[in-house]
């Protein structure tokens, strides 16, 4: 807990496509009684640089792709004492691994190199080095809860975060199979 004696909590945005933080934003009003529950101390929605220590809770979107991916998840687990799989990309890695039957080799061949005729190249600068395979987030480290759905549902994960700031463990599929 911080010297505010709140839970510090935070969000963070692998590859993904944003969908389940724009869900997280569904919350509505719900967010103002959160803001008061909660320090949030890293997100996408907030102005931080650097992924502090001593979380409680952070929840991640988007399945892991590059070797950049690897190092921010082993750095936050290790600061982190929940850490949630949120969403389906974070789950089974989803949309992002459509790319692995065919290959990385190929796909960077087919969207640089074949589709662009007009400069066609691979980028080498400011573009992080892709793994072979997207994976989802506990090959890499171990996840405490996973919340499904592409995206969760606002009322979902309002009510995981809300078991995990009562102090308990939220049984998501209970949530998710009465449509909570
Ligand atoms: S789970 Fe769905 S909504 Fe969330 S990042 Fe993946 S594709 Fe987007």
């Amino acid at each position: 807990m911080s010297a505010q004696d709140k839970p510090r909590f935070a969000t963070l945005w692998l590859d993904g496509c944003s969908g389940c933080h724009m869900s997280f934003l569904d919350m509505d009003e719900w967010l103002l009684d959160l803001a008061g529950q909660v320090e949030v101390v890293y997100s996408p929605l907030v102005d931080a640089k650097e992924f502090p220590d001593n979380v409680d809770i952070t929840l991640i979107e988007g399945a892991v792709a590059s070797r950049e991916d690897i190092e921010k998840l082993l750095k936050i687990r290790a600061r982190t004492k929940t850490l949630i799989a949120f969403g389906d990309c974070a789950v089974t890695a989803n949309v992002p691994s459509m790319r692995n039957p065919f290959g990385l080799e190929a796909v960077m061949k087919q969207v640089y190199l074949d589709s662009n005729a007009i400069q066609p190249q691979v980028p080498t600068v400011t573009v992080p080095e892709l793994l072979d395979r997207v994976v989802p987030v506990h090959r890499i480290v171990k996840v405490d809860v996973y919340i499904p759905g592409c995206p969760p549902s606002a009322a979902t994960i309002k009510s995981v975060v809300s078991e995990l700031l009562a102090g308990k463990k939220p049984d998501v599929m209970a949530l998710t199979r009465f449509g909570a």
